[in-house]
């Protein structure tokens, strides 16, 4: 019998996020892993690389949000978190229904892009 395993789903939602919205903004797709990690997670540009930290599903909405900013590096590359980079992310955010109220280039909370309706704060770091 197949075990379910918590991180290979969470690892193959993460992809199947990344080759959407890869596809829908016309990049080629990026490696991602969804793993254990203490702190935040990455995007390397140069090996088109993202890993994305277990705890960040801590809502499933931020789990997406958090895969919307990596991926929003390769498609805003050299942006850094400037607000050519936010409008990016908020676009593809608001296809997933969920608008990010800033505090500084992290969210301070998440909200339901359609009611306004609070889905999470602060959560630790992302980079
Ligand atoms: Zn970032």
């Amino acid at each position: 019998m197949k075990r379910v395993n918590k991180n290979n789903y969470h690892q193959r939602f993460a992809e199947h996020l990344m080759s959407r919205i890869c596809r829908q903004a016309q990049i080629p797709n990026i490696k991602i892993e969804v793993k254990e990690l203490r702190r935040g997670g990455r995007a390397v540009l140069h090996n088109r690389y993202i890993s994305i930290p277990l705890w960040a599903n801590r809502t499933k909405e931020y789990f997406i949000y958090y895969v919307i900013h990596e991926i929003t590096h390769f498609i805003c590359s050299y942006c850094g978190h400037n607000m050519a980079f936010k409008l990016k992310e908020q676009e593809i955010c608001k296809r997933y229904n969920i608008a990010i109220e800033y505090s500084k280039a992290y969210p301070k909370r998440l909200l339901r892009h359609d009611t306004g309706q609070l889905i999470c704060g602060k959560y630790g770091y992302s980079t």
